[in-house]
C-alpha cells in the first residue's frame, strides 16, 4: 500500500493498494478507486481549481475507505490461528441473524471491522454462547493443538 496520491500524481486499483488476490477484492477496488479519484478532482479539473487540495481529499477518501479492509486482510493472511473473540463471534453468528447481518456486512466489505465493535452487538454473541467465559481457556489450548502456527 502506498499514498494514493501526492502533489502532481494519483494511483488507483493495484498501483495504490495489492492487498491479497485470495479475498478477491482487488477489481472492485480498482474500479471503486477511479471513481473515488474523480469524484474528488473533476472540479478541480473543469473549474481551475487547487488540484493537489483535491488529490489530497482522494488520498484521505481512500485510506480511510480501504485502510481498515486491507490491514485486516493482511493479519488473517499471516496464517495465524482464529482468535478467540472470532470464534466467538461466527459462532453466534450462526446462531443470531442480527450477529449474522453484522458478520456479512464486514465480510462482504460492506463495512469495515469496526462494525463488529458495536456495542449493541455484544450481548448477543455473548448470549449466543453460554459457556463465553469458561470457554476462553479451553478454546485457547484447542486452537493451538488443531491450528499450529
Ligand atoms: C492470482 C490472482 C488472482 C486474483 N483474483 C482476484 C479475484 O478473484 N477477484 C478480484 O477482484 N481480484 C482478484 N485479483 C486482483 C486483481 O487482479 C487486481 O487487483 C486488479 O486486476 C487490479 O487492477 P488494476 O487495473 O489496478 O491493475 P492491473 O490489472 O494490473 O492493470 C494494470 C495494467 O497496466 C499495464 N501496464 C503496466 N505498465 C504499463 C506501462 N508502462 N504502459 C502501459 N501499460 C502498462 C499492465 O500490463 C496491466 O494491463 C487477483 C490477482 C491475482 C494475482
Amino acid at each position: 500500500m502506498r499514498p494514493a496520491a501526492r502533489p502532481g500524481v494519483a494511483f488507483v486499483g493495484d498501483a495504490a493498494l495489492a492487498t491479497d488476490p485470495l479475498f478477491g477484492v482487488g477489481c472492485g477496488w480498482a474500479f471503486q478507486s477511479a471513481e473515488w479519484l474523480v469524484d474528488e478532482t473533476r472540479s478541480a479539473l473543469l473549474d481551475h481549481g487547487d488540484l493537489d487540495v483535491a488529490l489530497e481529499r482522494y488520498r484521505r477518501a481512500f485510506r480511510r475507505r480501504l485502510g481498515p479492509h486491507h490491514m485486516q486482510i493482511a493479519d488473517y493472511s499471516t496464517g495465524r490461528p482464529m482468535r478467540l473473540n472470532e470464534r466467538i463471534t461466527f459462532r453466534a453468528a450462526a446462531k443470531d441473524p442480527v450477529v449474522a447481518a453484522a458478520v456479512e456486512e464486514f465480510a462482504t466489505r460492506r463495512s469495515t471491522i469496526l462494525r463488529l465493535l458495536d456495542p449493541r452487538l455484544l450481548p448477543r454473541v455473548l448470549g449466543s454462547d453460554r459457556l463465553a467465559q469458561s470457554l476462553g481457556w479451553r478454546e485457547r489450548r484447542r486452537s493451538r493443538q488443531l491450528l499450529p502456527r
